[in-house]
């Protein structure tokens, strides 16, 4: 069959306009009415699909494409519906009306990640028309609540349907796009995300007039905790997912360089290395991919400027990388601050998970990307926020974020830097980059 792939991106742009025009900003979500949307399109195409979540406007959508004789452990292709919320007045465009100008689709979702429903779904539509046969079953999941921690999406379907999303293997987002390395791009597929630890420290004094002040007070405790927690300096953790990273993007460069960016990977170099990136973005980021994160966000007590709170608090967003757990991070900091009289106690925690860049899957979307792009580079990397993905991998399925999107002409930052933001918006062009990429991967990966 020979796909008129132009026909193909005017078709996913539509898709994505429309799905882009039922506004699911979380909170409230509202992704019960996109589901209703894409639910005679999932019949369409036979992957017979089911409606469902704790409440009546929280819903997701999940449709099957069955193998006859399976030979090999589902795929789970995974999306979410919802978004974060939008200010019309910050955007150049109305963030709801999907626009398609210019060769793009404009609003809320473009890119995170009513693309990504967009694309599996239209590559997993030229699959049944191309009249291929499946050797293992394909499951299509858009789900709920992704931007607000996933408890009533993914967490809730893992809890209540988990035989629904049991698969092998899984395609999210959270990777795939491409960055320049030495005038190469390289697609960076996400291997791992880190884990997750929020904590609230709590410190208690003697309250009265600040005009006869005791030495220590609940603010002078915190204080003094805080900074310690502050200078501890956190160690150089290093995961196989930054150590093939590393190898692999040094091996791009010159002498020189190559020796440098090596040098991240020893606990003697790693600040030379990290001193040599310019920019401060990129820093941070390699920053957070190697070291536990400690972020003091909140600090709250007293209202009064000539009383003495009695008691105040800190709260902590630790990130926390794979292998180290959620419990080892509240123990460190726990061992930190409780000389000072303070107490902790954890807000919310989650896993970190790292999958193999060489698993059965990994090998098949680095062999589909060369098949496209000779030159191109598949690398994986840790995120260092979170996706649905940690509630998949702890339960063992090995979720790569691959929706791939190429850097734009002209683009000079890579374009994951424009997630959430105003003005979001994608490229016809990378609509079909991606839907075709991920349907030569269904063949290659999934086809009889
Ligand atoms: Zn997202």
């Amino acid at each position: 069959m020979e796909i008129n792939w132009d026909k193909v991106g005017e078709q996913a742009a539509e898709l994505l306009a429309a799905l882009i025009r039922i506004n699911t900003s979380n909170p409230p979500g509202n992704e019960a009415a996109a589901c209703g949307f894409l639910k005679p399109i999932y019949a369409r195409l036979g992957l017979e699909p089911v409606l469902l979540g704790p409440e009546p406007s929280r819903q997701s959508i999940i449709g099957r494409l069955k193998a006859q004789k399976p030979e090999g452990e589902p795929l789970l292709l995974l999306s979410h519906l919802d978004t974060v919320p939008a200010d019309a007045k910050e955007w150049s465009k109305p963030p709801f009306a999907g626009a398609i100008e210019g060769g793009e689709v404009w609003g809320r979702g473009a890119l995170d990640c009513k693309n990504a429903t967009a694309v599996e779904l239209t590559a997993l539509k030229l699959f049944v028309e191309a009249g291929h046969q499946p050797r293992r079953d394909i499951i299509l999941a858009a789900t709920a609540d992704e931007e607000m921690g996933g408890e009533r999406g993914v967490g809730w379907l893992i809890e209540n349907h988990f035989d629904l999303l049991a698969a092998g293997f899984g395609i999210n987002e959270g990777g795939g796009f491409s960055v320049k390395v030495a005038g190469r791009e390289v697609f960076l597929c996400q291997t791992g995300e880190k884990g997750i630890c929020w904590i609230k420290l709590t410190a208690q004094g003697p309250s009265g007039h600040a005009s006869t002040p005791p030495a220590e007070t609940a603010m002078t405790r915190l204080l003094a905790a805080l900074n310690a927690v502050m200078r501890h300096k956190q160690p150089l953790r290093l995961t196989d997912t930054v150590r093939v990273l590393v190898d692999q993007v040094a091996s791009q460069f010159g002498p020189v360089a190559r020796v440098a960016a090596r040098a991240a990977l020893s606990p003697l170099l790693e600040e030379y290395a990290l001193r040599r990136i310019k920019s401060a973005e990129n820093r941070n980021l390699a920053r957070a991919v190697i070291h536990n994160t400690v972020t003091l966000t909140g600090l709250k007590g007293g209202d009064k400027v000539n009383v003495i709170p009695g008691e105040v608090i800190a709260t902590l967003d630790c990130r926390v990388i794979p292998g180290f757990t959620p419990d080892q991070m509240l123990a460190e900091v726990r061992q930190i601050v409780e000389p000072f009289g303070v107490t902790v106690e954890t807000i919310a925690t989650s896993t970190g998970g790292e999958m193999p860049a060489d698993s059965e899957l990994y090998r098949a979307i680095g062999e589909t990307l060369r098949a496209h792009s000779p030159q191109a580079i598949l690398a994986p990397y840790l995120m260092p926020g979170g996706t649905d993905g940690r509630y998949l991998v702890q339960k063992g399925v090995k979720v790569y974020g691959f929706i791939p999107l190429q850097m734009e002409a002209g683009e000079k930052e890579p374009i994951f830097r424009r997630f959430h933001g105003k003005d979001e918006r994608v490229s016809i062009q990378n609509l079909i980059f991606g839907a075709r990429l991920l349907y030569d991967l269904l063949v290659r990966f999934c086809a009889r």
